[in-house]
């Protein structure tokens, strides 16, 4: 098919995407190449998810390999890669037990449903609510759309689940006035806000929060489905905090590519689910587990290190554009606030220039590029905002 051709086709989709006039057929590393031919500078991944590029090797030659022996068991049986995973992850975390989806907002239900059976069966039916905070972004099931702290998402699909209250990031006296009505089963925050606006959680108020739930038996659980696995230049973000979650979710850069979602879960959670409580016939799917191995196995403190480096470089050369200003940065997950344009509007200057880049809330500029990006690519990509800007 060519480029109208399938825009043609894709006339079949339910209309819940505003796409861009750019159809990608291949990649290497942080560049893709589109259907007319054209190179794009790739600061997006997909959304946080081409953690290793474009075609790294290891994780091609895993896949296919997996594909080759068997795509799919399903979880009446053991499987190798998926059993790998499960131990890689709670070891590199410290968390005890995983659970496995396909997407974020499954590794969000998964911890919802977790909670409020913890609390359920430890104080009856006493303690269900969950706070998240506002701006925060869980999904987009129904549960999660609640759990989501903003309105915008909200509207049209009621009636939502219940049980779910925001407050917002920083208003730690808000937040006590919840807690102290004993009704509360847990608490849900993204440490940095992806879609919110590449927002930093104060790390006082995201302590203190913790500890009170520490201190009044209520779950704390952090949604690390966009800052998870590097992204942030720590393994997981939470480790830069002190604090120790209940339940971390992962998802995005875990699969390097396909769909997956986890949901880890601390000791004390042990019994809370069992057999029949919860599942999905795709989860821990061997070929998608086999490449989150390969993700997992290169996120060695070295590599990391290289993350943060890249990050602070290119934190420091956005600095020197007059229309950027409030750069949020944590290894590559830059948010950048716009004194005079629209976000929608440079978003699309840029990739009309070759480089693909992603907004957020609050007219914010979001990059999230692959964590093997090259110097090289990161160096083309600022050129390329230097000629929309200076243009
Ligand atoms: C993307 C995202 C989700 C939802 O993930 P899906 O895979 O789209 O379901 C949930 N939480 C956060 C923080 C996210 O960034």
């Amino acid at each position: 098919m060519n480029f109208e051709q399938i825009k043609k086709n894709s006339a079949a989709f339910l209309p819940t995407y505003s796409r861009e006039e750019v159809c990608f057929v291949k990649g290497k590393n942080a560049t893709l190449t589109s259907i007319t031919g054209d190179k794009y500078i790739d600061f997006a991944s997909g959304i946080g998810v081409m953690s290793l590029g474009y075609n790294d090797h290891d994780w091609n030659y895993a896949i296919i390999k997996q594909t080759k022996n068997l795509a799919h068991t399903s979880n009446l049986f053991y499987n190798e890669p998926s059993a790998k995973l499960a131990k890689m992850l709670t070891d590199l975390s410290g968390l005890s037990f995983v659970f496995f989806g396909n997407s974020g907002a499954e590794a969000n239900e998964c911890a919802i449903k977790l909670a409020r059976k913890y609390a359920s069966d430890k104080y009856e039916k006493k303690r269900n609510k969950i706070i998240t905070l506002k701006d925060s972004f869980h999904g987009r099931t129904l549960a999660t759309l609640s759990a989501t702290g903003q309105e915008a998402f909200h509207k049209d699909f009621a009636p939502l689940p219940d049980g779910f209250e925001s407050v917002a990031s920083g208003d730690l006296e808000g937040f006590c006035e919840k807690i102290l009505k004993d009704d509360v089963a847990a608490v849900m925050v993204e440490l940095v806000q992806g879609e919110g606006g590449v927002n930093e959680a104060d790390k006082e108020f995201i302590e203190a929060v913790c500890s009170m739930c520490k201190s009044n038996d209520i779950l704390f659980i952090v949604d690390e489905v966009q800052t998870g696995i590097g992204r942030c230049g720590s393994l997981f973000l939470f480790e830069k905090y002190n604090i120790c979650p209940d339940i971390v979710t992962l998802a995005k850069g875990l699969g390097g590519g396909l769909p997956i979602g986890a949901c880890l879960a601390d000791f004390k959670l042990e019994k809370v689910f069992s057999p029949g409580d919860h599942g999905s016939t795709f989860g821990g799917n061997p070929v998608v587990c086999a490449g989150a191995c390969v993700v997992l196995s290169k996120m060695t403190s070295n590599f990391l290190k290289t993350v943060n480096e890249k990050g602070e470089y290119i934190k420091k050369e956005l600095e020197q554009f007059d229309e950027f200003y409030d750069i949020t940065q944590q290894g590559l997950m830059i948010g950048v606030s716009l004194k005079t344009m629209e976000v929608k509007n440079l978003v699309s200057l840029l990739l009309e220039n070759g480089l693909v880049v992603l907004s957020s809330k609050h007219n914010r500029l979001r990059l999230l590029p692959p964590l093997k990006i090259s110097y090289r690519e990161i160096n083309k990509g600022i050129k390329i905002i230097r000629s929309v800007l200076e243009q």
